[in-house]
């Protein structure tokens, strides 16, 4: 006895030590570069060595990770980081987070974790409501948006194979008939790798043309069938357009075709009223794919996946096996790829809890309000943004490619807030995406004096070489 308490005092200090490290990696985020030094990854050898023969106090495992693994990161959880669509995490839904681990629940059964399966029940009914979804649709979570378009499609693929009388899951692709995949040109790469792990090939969609801002042509929209799933987007990961969902779904309803959407991050605008004409049409659909990673600002990893016919859903991913047991609540391993699983729901249900529907909204809201800021900055500095500020996304092109890499580049190096590259329909850019809770108007301002600044110091050196160039 006297032993175990000990141990559970030994324990509570280091996780005590782990909050306390934590606490200060946080404080440093508002005043640190957004990229670490070159040193630091450097110093990330210092982790490394050979296999350790004997134990190690959990002290000093701490302290290496914290003192070389800490500066090592990107403080992307910070307030000025713009780069991919990367949100930070919610005070209430990190501590969650810890909570988890701390619980170590698997929550891919009931009988495993009562507690992971009840939580589950109510984020998926928060989400469901938030999201002004079909109450009685499907929902699991998964590890990311690209797993969870994987989980739709697969009930897309049992739902239109079995009215053609095919039992995929029994039967394979073998010999199936075969269904016809549409995707927009601006299709994302995770739902083309989704395609491919379902055995509906990486290339063997048509693809369907879209306008300046990456929305699907709906005039050009070809004839659906009932063997058809065609693919949308809520939220272009570029412009942060969206397809025009309602046209779409009420086309595909007609033919008998299943409407998956990747809104990623875009499905998240469902939650600001401003937004509602944006996202009209999209509760619509079949299924939705989102990430509580990005905007949702909920700890890695954080994806969910939502398939209005629970029933296709569960058949897509069911597995069954007598130890496994069975209880009268809804089973969370029906509805996932996965058997054993963390419980990822609680850091869903904490951010829904601490935000609350106005919570939401606010914060989507306000990324939205500081992306228009900073295009209207870049603008009055003379750059060219090259889409409509729909959302949270923005892109600004510098002049010629190698230009805009150079300006991108050093912005990254700068350290004030870091960017990234992106080609759009043929002009390479730079893409601002500002999805994170902790980005505040005083960011905004550094981030934008920051880039205008560089960039223009960028272009006058060029302008200099050219003289000289020209001179001599
Ligand atoms: C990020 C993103 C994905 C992939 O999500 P993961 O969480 O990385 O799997 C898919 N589609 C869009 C539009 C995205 O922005």
């Amino acid at each position: 006895m006297h032993a175990v308490n000990s141990h559970n005092r030994d324990i509570a200090a280091l996780l005590n030590a782990a909050a306390q490290r934590a606490g200060r990696f946080l404080e440093q985020l508002p005043s640190r570069s957004v990229a670490p030094s070159p040193a630091a990854i450097a110093r990330l050898a210092r982790l490394d060595g050979p296999l350790p023969e004997g134990p190690m106090d959990p002290t000093e495992v701490l302290r290496a990770l914290d003192e070389y693994g800490s500066p090592a990161t990107i403080a992307s959880a910070g307030g000025r980081y713009f780069g991919f669509v990367i949100g930070g995490a919610l005070p209430a839904s990190l501590a969650a987070n810890w909570l988890v681990s701390a619980w170590d629940q698997n929550a891919g059964l009931r009988a495993t974790s009562p507690v992971a399966a009840a939580i589950e029940d109510i984020a998926l009914r928060w989400l469901l409501e938030l999201l002004r979804l079909p109450k009685d649709a499907a929902v699991a979570f998964v590890t990311g948006a690209t797993v969870a378009s994987f989980t739709a499609l697969a009930a897309a693929r049992h739902a239109l194979l079995g009215r053609l009388g095919w039992d995929v899951e029994r039967q394979g692709l073998w010999g199936a008939p075969r269904l016809r995949v549409l995707v927009s040109d601006e299709v994302h790469v995770s739902v083309l790798k989704a395609l491919s792990l379902l055995g509906l090939g990486r290339d063997a969609h048509e693809v369907l043309p879209v306008d300046k801002q990456g929305r699907i042509r709906e005039d050009l929209l070809p004839k659906l069938d009932d063997r058809t799933i065609i693919c949308i987007q809520a939220g272009n990961v570029n412009t942060g357009a969206f397809d025009p969902a309602r046209v779409i779904c009420e086309a595909a309803r007609n033919a008998g075709a299943w409407v998956h959407v990747d809104g990623a991050f875009g499905l998240w605008a469902r939650g600001a009223p401003s937004l509602a004409a944006l996202t009209d049409g999209l509760e619509t659909a079949d299924s939705w794919a989102l990430d509580g990673h990005k905007w949702l600002n909920v700890p890695y990893d954080s994806g969910i996946a939502i398939v209005r016919s629970e029933p296709d859903h569960r058949a897509a991913m069911t597995c069954s096996a007598a130890y496994l047991g069975s209880s009268n609540g809804r089973e969370p391993y029906h509805y996932t790829p996965e058997l054993s699983r963390r419980a990822r729901a609680v850091d869903v249900w904490a951010a829904l809890k601490s935000l609350g529907r106005s919570g939401v909204a606010d914060l989507i809201e306000q990324s939205c309000a500081q992306a228009r800021v900073v295009a209207a900055g870049l603008r009055a500095a003379g750059f060219n943004v090259l889409n409509e500020v729909v959302l949270n996304q923005i892109l600004v092109s510098f002049g010629e490619a190698d230009v805009t890499h150079e300006i991108v580049t050093e912005i990254q190096h700068e350290g004030t807030c870091w960017c990234g590259a992106t080609v759009w329909q043929g002009h390479t850019a730079m893409r601002i995406s500002i999805s994170g809770w902790a980005t505040t108007n005083d960011d905004i301002e550094r981030s934008l004096g920051a880039i205008t600044s560089t960039a223009a110091r960028i272009l006058e050196e060029r302008q200099k070489t050219t003289r000289r160039t020209v001179a001599g």
